[in-house]
C-alpha cells in the first residue's frame, strides 16, 4: 500500500513529488509528461528565482529536480491515468495505462487542456491551418492572412506572437470590449496588421486539404459573414482534466476540482487536489506549486492519523 500517489506532472505534480519525497511518504508519481502546459510557452517571465526562461527550460528543471528523488519516488512517465475509485477500507485504486495501484491518499494535479470551439471543420483541420498555440505555429503562418479566436489574454497574447509573421489578422471576440491587460490591448490595436471583430461568433472553419475560410455570425446584426483566411487560432480559454475523479469528487460546473483552499481537500476524504484542474481563480505556475505543497502537507497530516 503506497502512502499517496500524484496524479500530472506539471509544476503542481513536481512540488508535490518533492515534498512528499521530503516526507519520506511511499509515493507513485504518474503523468504523461513533466513540464505542464507551459512548455510550449517562449519566454516565462514570472517564474520566481528566474528572471526569463523558456518553457522547455521550465520543465527540465522541474524534472531534474523531480529526479534528485527517484531513490524515493515510483516515478511512471510517460503514464496515464484512468480511473480512480474508492477500496472498502477507504484507500484508494488507481487504474493506469501502466496497471493498477493502490495509495492511503491521491493527490490530483492533471491541470488544464485548450478548449476547442466545437464547430464543423474544427476537428478535421486540426494540424491543418488549425491551432491551438501561436507559440509554437505563429512561423508557419508567414505571409498569411489568419483569425484570432478569443478577446482575453491568451488570443492577444496569440496576435502579438503573429505579428512579426502573419499578413493580416482578425481577431474575433464574443463580446464588445476585449479582456486581457491593457499594454497588449494597446499593442494589438495599434497595429495595421489587426482588424478587431467584437461581437461575434464563430459557427464553421472552411477548407477541404487546408483551411481557406471562417465563416461567424455577426451578433449585432445577426448576418452570417465569411472571411478568407489560412489559419484560425483557436484561444478560448481552457478545460480541466478532471473527467477520472468525476464519478468520486465533487466538481464545478466548469468541471473543476473543487477544494478547501486551505487544505486542498476535496470533497472525499484522503482526495487531495492542486493547480488548474482545481478551482484554483489564478492558474499560474507559481500558485500550481504553492497549492500542490499545501495538498501535499495535508496528504502527509492524514496519512499520518490513519496510523
Ligand atoms: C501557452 C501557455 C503559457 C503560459 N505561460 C505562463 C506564464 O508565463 N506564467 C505562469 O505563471 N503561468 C503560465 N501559464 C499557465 C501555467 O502553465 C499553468 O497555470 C500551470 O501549468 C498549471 O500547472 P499544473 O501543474 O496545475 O497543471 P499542468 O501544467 O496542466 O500539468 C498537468 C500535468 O498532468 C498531466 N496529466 C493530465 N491528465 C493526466 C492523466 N489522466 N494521467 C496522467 N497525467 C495527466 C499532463 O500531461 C501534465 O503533465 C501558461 C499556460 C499556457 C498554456
Amino acid at each position: 500500500m503506497n502512502d499517496v500517489i500524484i496524479i500530472g506532472g506539471g509544476p503542481a505534480g513536481v512540488a508535490a513529488g518533492v515534498y512528499a519525497a521530503r516526507k519520506q511518504m511511499k509515493t507513485v508519481f504518474i503523468a504523461d509528461q513533466i513540464g505542464g502546459q507551459s512548455v510550449v510557452s517562449d519566454g516565462i517571465a514570472n517564474w520566481i528565482g528566474d528572471q526569463l526562461l523558456s518553457g522547455v527550460e521550465l520543465a527540465k528543471k522541474l524534472e531534474e529536480h523531480l529526479k534528485s528523488y527517484a531513490d524515493d519516488l515510483e516515478i511512471v512517465v510517460p503514464g496515464h491515468c484512468e480511473a480512480v475509485t474508492q477500496n472498502a477500507d477507504g484507500s484508494f485504486h488507481i487504474i493506469t495505462n501502466k496497471g493498477a495501484f493502490d495509495a492511503k491518499t491521491v493527490i490530483a494535479t492533471t491541470g488544464g487542456r485548450h478548449r476547442t470551439l466545437n464547430v464543423p471543420g474544427e476537428e478535421q483541420l486540426n494540424g491543418k491551418g488549425v491551432a491551438y498555440c501561436a507559440t509554437c505555429d505563429a512561423p508557419f503562418f508567414k505571409g498569411k492572412d489568419v483569425a484570432v479566436v478569443g478577446g482575453g489574454n491568451s488570443g492577444l497574447e496569440s496576435v502579438e506572437d503573429l505579428l512579426p509573421y502573419a499578413n493580416k489578422i482578425y481577431l474575433l471576440a464574443r463580446r464588445d470590449e476585449l479582456r486581457g491587460d491593457p499594454i497588449t490591448q494597446k499593442k494589438v490595436l495599434d497595429s495595421d496588421q489587426v482588424e478587431v471583430l467584437y461581437k461575434t461568433n464563430t459557427l464553421e472553419i472552411a477548407g477541404e486539404a487546408m483551411v481557406t475560410g471562417l465563416r461567424y455570425e455577426d451578433l449585432a446584426s445577426g448576418e452570417h459573414k465569411n472571411l478568407s483566411v489560412q489559419g484560425v487560432f483557436v484561444e478560448i480559454g481552457s478545460v480541466p482534466n478532471s473527467e477520472f475523479l468525476s464519478d468520486l469528487v465533487v466538481l464545478n460546473d466548469r468541471r473543476e476540482v473543487v477544494v478547501d483552499h486551505r487544505t486542498f481537500a476535496t470533497s472525499v476524504p484522503g482526495v487531495f487536489a492542486a493547480g488548474d484542474v482545481t478551482d484554483e481563480l489564478y492558474k499560474q505556475n507559481n500558485i500550481a506549486v504553492g497549492d500542490a505543497i499545501k495538498a501535499t502537507l495535508s496528504a502527509y497530516e492524514y496519512v499520518k492519523k490513519m496510523v
